[in-house]
């Protein structure tokens, strides 16, 4: 049996996991994201936390075909850099693969988050039977990864697929990215919770906002109906422009769960352009909150 090592590098949290050659998590971890460190710092806590997964998971290096890695965008995926992404301000420029990859003896690749998750959706999650579909991440920030014709679609750098820039309403303000009422600034978990903040009047949490949108507080009900709209108004776009059999949603968001779902299929019933489109499958990552990680362990296996 061959092994790889995933690592999803999010906004809040780092998720790593020695995963098998069928995707079955054999031992994993999850730690937070040090936005306060520098990145070189929290690159060595990420080494430091590979190795004891991997002792954990009784796994020996020679077993190992790689450590795969996902981060968010923008990055540049060939040479192995994170370029600048928002939701990791410091990182700019930052050689995470050759970093990684001093402390082992193993190939190391990198991947957008996004499109990592969606590849591990096609192997074994909720896209298996899809040749054209899409996975989007609400989380921190949000983003794509997609799946047409049966291939990932990379783009020139491993940028394709960042939807979480894409303008929805100038009226939300302004982005991190400069220009204004871009979907992750409207429908993030970042976004979710500065904007609940101001509607209750004390300082909350998107999980917080979940329990309080479950307790059927009347402002924030209201106030995600809005945000799940705007979901749709992103998935019909998506829908529009690739033709995609299902749209599948990951992240720490999406374990808002049904309700959301239902308010963005409600959404692509009504307003997706053409008639099959507006039956597209909108559906929960079957890997939960695994997706990204198992989808960074599935790079080793898929690129040898
Ligand atoms: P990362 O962005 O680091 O990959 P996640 O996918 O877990 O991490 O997304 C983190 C975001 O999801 C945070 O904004 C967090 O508040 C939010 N979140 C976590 N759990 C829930 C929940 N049950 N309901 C709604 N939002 C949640
Ligand atoms: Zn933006």
């Amino acid at each position: 049996m061959k092994y790889a090592i995933g690592v999803d590098i999010g906004g809040t949290k780092t998720a790593i996991a020695a995963v098998d050659e069928r995707g079955v998590i054999v031992s994993q971890s999850v730690i937070p994201t040090n936005l306060q460190i520098r990145p070189q710092a929290m690159i060595a806590e990420i080494q430091q936390e590979i190795s004891r997964v991997i002792e954990e998971s009784g796994v020996l290096i020679e077993e190992i075909a790689g450590i795969g890695i996902g981060a968010p965008g923008p990055l540049d995926s060939k040479n192995g850099l994170i370029s600048c992404p928002p939701n990791l301000p410091a990182w700019v420029d930052i050689p995470v693969r050759e970093l990684i990859g001093r402390s082992f003896s193993v190939p190391v690749l990198l991947e957008n988050d996004a499109n990592a998750a969606a590849l591990a959706e096609k192997w074994i999650g909720a896209a298996v039977e899809n040749e054209n579909f899409i996975y989007i991440t609400v989380s921190t920030g949000i983003g794509a990864g997609i799946i047409a014709e049966g291939k990932l679609l990379k783009g020139l750098k491993g940028n394709a697929g960042d939807i979480g820039h894409m303008v929805i309403d100038p009226s939300f303000g302004e982005c991190v990215c400069g220009q204004w009422g871009c979907l992750e600034s409207i429908a993030s978990g970042t976004a979710i919770a500065k904007r609940a903040s101001a509607i209750i009047g004390r300082e909350v949490t998107a999980k917080d906002v979940f329990r309080f949108y479950k307790e059927r507080d009347p402002d924030i009900t209201g106030y995600m109906e809005d945000v799940f709209n705007v979901l749709g108004v992103a998935s019909v776009s998506m829908i529009n422009t690739f033709d995609p059999e299902k749209i599948v949603f990951g992240g720490g968001v999406s374990k808002f769960g049904e309700p959301m779902f239902d308010s963005i299929r409600q959404y692509v019933r009504r307003y997706a352009l053409n008639p099959t489109g507006r039956k597209t499958e909108i559906t929960a990552a079957k890997l939960g909150q695994n997706a990204g990680v198992i989808g960074a362990a599935a790079l080793c296996f898929q690129n040898g």
